[in-house]
């Protein structure tokens, strides 16, 4: 290890845990006030995020046609928010401490389609891309009826086309079975970690699935290579996409409707604490940046990481984002949360985040294979073991209330609402849950 990392384990008491395999919480040191002016320049525009959210409803009448499933929802594919006050005194008890407030699971391990949060970004991506073929090809024009996009010359046309994205399964999912609904040729390239049913469930929809033996970024840098080889080919870029992005932070708005229709108040003086699994960081930096977005200061966004996968708290604490990665501090990048099995963060999520996220958590796989039978016995809900690790600050409570001291909200503690964001599960196969 070179000595500038030595430094920055030196430097951070989380790091210095982190790169031991310990359970931590990093505390971010830049995050700003909205309401007091945030100095820090927007990498994302507003209109980027309202563009999204507009062309998912263009496409509502087509995905209605094509996943008759999301009729109910109008095409809108969303998912519940549910109060788990069972799972929130088991929690207690093991911690023998209180959690302050109400907890509720997003459960977007539960949306339509493709069975986790990647329904959100993944889906955009595609339809974005096939959108804009079709409007350089004069196939569709603004305003029109996007039903067309489900009818044969449609499939035909895009069928000279392909579509490539690297994965650890739930991405491949959503981009796979939206780009081949679609008519595109698709080729899904998938890290050592995917599990075999994500891709026989490919398979079985016309993917072509490539395997690798390494890791995430090796299958990501395989598939941009074959991608660009071929200039009819479009590569989902999961380390610098900005139309994933934006597909997940529409959630902030759709989250904010929907806290409303519950009556559930959220402002300064009931904060709104999210807790979110981060891979590589697009699906959580996404959304979290939504919420702030909606919610500013009265939204509080953690990431939650496998404790030998923690790269977005590596990159973070040491401002060193994608230049490094969890082998160069020693860690192994092996844990059994496929979905977030990533050693190198995000080119730009960290730095989006920087004024935005107040901290990052890891938990171990042991806790959230435990985690995940916990949730299912206390209120009959599976969600694969990535997605419990939105559970983890709540299993470090003094970690918790050494924040709600430092951000002064000692007083208003008890109407805190926390929502533990569930991303993936409904998808997985019974006979391996
Ligand atoms: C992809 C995924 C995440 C994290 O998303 P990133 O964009 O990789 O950070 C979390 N949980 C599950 C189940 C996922 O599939």
């Amino acid at each position: 290890m070179n000595e500038r990392l030595k430094d920055d384990i030196r430097r951070s008491l989380a790091v210095a845990d982190a790169v031991q395999y310990k359970e931590t919480c990093w505390i971010n040191p830049k995050k700003e006030s909205i309401t007091q002016g945030a100095s820090s320049v927007k990498l994302i525009a507003d209109k980027e995020i309202e563009e999204a959210k507009k062309r998912l409803k263009r496409f509502a009448g087509y995905l209605m046609e094509v996943f008759p499933e999301t009729t109910a929802s109008n095409g809108i594919i969303e998912s519940e928010l549910r109060a788990i006050s069972h799972m929130a005194q088991c929690l207690k008890e093991q911690t023998a401490a209180e959690i302050p407030g109400k907890l509720y699971l997003k459960m977007d391990s539960h949306l339509l389609v493709a069975g986790s949060i990647k329904a959100r970004g993944g889906i955009h991506e595609v339809l974005k891309h096939a959108e804009e073929l079709a409007l350089a090809a004069g196939m569709v024009k603004e305003g029109d009826d996007y039903r067309v996009f489900a009818s044969e010359p449609f499939r035909q046309f895009f069928s000279q086309y392909k579509m490539q994205a690297g994965s650890t399964g739930n991405l491949g999912l959503s981009i796979g079975i939206m780009s081949a609904k679609l008519g595109f040729q698709t080729i899904i390239h998938m890290s050592a970690d995917a599990r075999q049913w994500k891709k026989e469930l490919l398979r079985s929809k016309g993917v072509t699935v490539m395997e690798y033996e390494e890791d995430y970024c090796a299958a990501v840098a395989a598939g941009r290579k074959a991608s660009q080889e071929d200039p009819k080919s479009y590569f989902v870029d999961d380390e610098n996409s900005r139309d994933l992005f934006t597909g997940y932070a529409v959630a902030g708005a759709r989250l904010k409707k929907q806290l409303e229709d519950a009556q559930i108040a959220i402002d300064e003086r009931h904060p709104l604490f999210v807790y979110l699994p981060c891979g590589i960081g697009g699906a959580p930096g996404g959304v979290a940046y939504g919420l702030r977005q909606v919610f500013a200061d009265a939204v509080h966004c953690f990431f939650a990481e496998p404790t030998h996968a923690c790269c977005m708290l590596l990159g973070m604490a040491t401002n060193e984002h994608d230049k490094v990665s969890v082998y160069d501090f020693g860690l192994d990048g092996k844990t059994a949360a496929d979905g977030l099995a990533v050693g190198r963060p995000s080119a730009f999520v960290g730095k989006v985040m920087e004024p935005h996220l107040s901290g990052i958590v890891t938990v171990s796989d042991e806790k959230l294979e435990l985690l995940k039978e916990e949730l299912l016995e206390s209120e009959g809900i599976y969600i694969e073991p990535s997605a419990c690790a939105s559970f983890g600050l709540l299993l470090q409570p003094e970690q918790l209330h050494s924040y709600i001291k430092m951000n002064r909200l000692e007083d208003v503690m008890d109407n805190i609402t926390h929502i533990a964001w569930a991303t993936g599960g409904s998808l997985v196969p019974e006979s391996l849950r």
